[in-house]
């Protein structure tokens, strides 16, 4: 028996009845299905996808036969017990994205956690995810990571999750639409500092695929004199080591009041710390307004 046949023999035969298997798609270069992956989706009675035209015209073109049903935002609730229902019947679903991993950015999990919940099985397929191959391919480190997705659009939680982001000592990785890009570029590189490592990845595994960096403000400059087409995964590094590690934001804002007490503004007490602790100067800012608005 060759190694094929025993991988193969190993394994239990799929699709199995009664089980959402969650399959990985290409994030661009189509040759990454995985040959599992193909198999699979030839053989399962329901895909469940994002956009049924676009995942449909390729999938059909691979011969796929499946039926097709929309999974998206905003027929979620509807879908869930049309799709548990079937998995009731002893159909075998599958679940894509419009492409990478499902579950990741899209509604993926909610359908992953009904059917867990309701004892049907789950098994994944792995495939492309936009996030990992950014961050491998960033040479920023990846022994520990967090993964932030699209931030909030809403000014408040925007600020907020910015603000985490600026102290988190993880590297991060985000997603952004190409129209967006600039202005998030921007508010990085007002609270982390324009020197903060970053790596935009631009169309992986396509055929303009690009490295952007190696800092926010060269990145920044970079997508100023060219506007930014296609397809962004962010990653950033995390916040250096600050001096004094101990230091917490009480001890920050005693620090920040000392200074204000003895004349100066909050703009260049936070800027004579910002150069002591390697917090950013905006950070200090806001967390110091932040304070004085929770006093008053
Ligand atoms: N579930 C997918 C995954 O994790 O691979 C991501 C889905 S999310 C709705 C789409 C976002 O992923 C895009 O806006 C972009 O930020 C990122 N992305 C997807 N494909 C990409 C690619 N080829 N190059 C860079 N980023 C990509």
């Amino acid at each position: 028996m060759d190694l094929d046949e025993r991988e193969i023999v190993s394994h239990r035969p799929e699709p199995s009845p009664g089980v959402l298997y969650i399959v990985g798609t290409p994030i661009g270069n189509l040759r990454d299905l995985s040959p599992r992956a193909e198999a699979l989706l030839k053989r399962v009675s329901t895909i469940a996808c994002e956009d049924t035209r676009h995942s449909g015209r390729w999938l059909k073109s691979i011969g796929v036969n499946a039926k097709f049903l929309s999974f998206y935002k905003h027929n979620t609730e509807k879908r869930l017990p049309q799709l548990l229902k079937k998995l009731e019947a002893k159909e075998s679903i599958a679940l894509i994205s419009d492409a990478g991993m499902p579950g990741i950015s899209d509604p993926g999990q909610k359908l992953v956690s009904a059917a867990k919940t309701s004892g049907y099985e789950v098994i994944c397929i792995p495939g492309p995810c936009a996030a990992i191959t950014a961050l491998v391919s960033s040479g920023l480190p990846t022994e520990r990571f967090c993964f932030e997705g699209f931030l909030p659009a809403k000014s408040k939680e925007r600020k907020q999750v910015l603000q985490d982001i600026s102290l988190e000592k993880r590297t991060s990785i985000i997603y952004e639409s190409p129209n967006k890009l600039i202005k998030l570029l921007n508010e990085l590189n007002e609270i982390c500092g324009e020197n903060r490592p970053i790596q935009i990845s631009r169309e992986l595994t396509k055929r303009f695929e690009e490295q952007i960096g190696p800092t926010i403000g060269e990145a920044l400059s970079y997508f100023l004199n060219k506007k930014p087409i296609g397809e962004f995964t962010i990653v950033l590094g995390g916040a250096p080591e600050v001096s004094n590690p101990a230091i917490n934001h009480d001890e920050l804002l005693n620090s920040m009041k000392q200074l204000t007490n003895n004349g100066l503004s909050i703009n260049q007490a936070a800027k004579i710390i910002s150069n002591d602790t390697n917090y950013s100067k905006r950070f200090l800012y806001e967390l110091a307004h932040t304070k004085t608005e929770k006093d008053s």
